[in-house]
């Protein structure tokens, strides 16, 4: 499976990195410290390939559920502290006064991962506190995430042409069915 950036928003996109949810074993992609660099990477944050630890998945895996569960079923204290210390952990920016010139202070490469981290937690604390709404893709078979920012709410499909042409083409054959019948 590859990566789906069809979410509408970056947290939304980071609990898609959990494929097949509706599956009793879902499909995880994020198995890796190479897959959450990629991913990271595709996904517009900068960060090294080197810098990404087992660590660093694991925190990101839970973010992602808490993430998922905040947006998808009714909200647990547990899942708000967890996103709360995302957000809050990465390191502040900082200025040095370098010889009269003024610097920003760079980042550890460790400290990458959590900046991309905290800003999907961010994401996810703006999402979570709006009356946005995240719909499950309509599919049976699917499983995605995503925002729902349709005009008129009606979006039911992660995307048009992963499962919105499937179920057209499905209703399709269905009639055309029910009329040769
Ligand atoms: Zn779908």
């Amino acid at each position: 499976m590859d990566w789906v950036f069809d979410g509408g928003r970056p947290c939304l996109d980071l609990v898609n990195t959990l494929r097949s949810r509706h599956l009793a074993e879902p499909v995880e992609l994020l198995t890796s410290p190479e897959a959450l660099a990629e991913w990271l990477g595709l996904a517009g944050f900068v960060v090294g390939r080197k810098s990404v630890t087992s660590g660093n998945v694991t925190a990101a895996k839970t973010l992602r559920e808490a993430v998922n569960r905040l947006l998808t079923s009714p909200p647990r204290a547990a899942d708000v502290l967890i996103v709360n210390k995302a957000a809050a952990s990465p390191p502040p920016a900082r200025l040095r006064l370098d010889g009269g010139v003024l610097r920003r202070e760079a980042l550890a490469p460790s400290d990458w991962v959590a900046t991309a981290l905290g800003a999907i937690a961010s994401d996810a604390v703006d999402l979570a506190a709006s009356d946005a709404l995240v719909r499950i893709c309509a599919a049976g078979d699917c499983g995605l995430r995503f925002h729902d920012a349709s005009p008129r709410r009606t979006r039911q499909w992660c995307s048009m042409s992963r499962c919105g042409n499937r179920a057209k083409a499905r209703a399709h054959y269905a009639r055309a069915q029910g009329r040769n019948r």
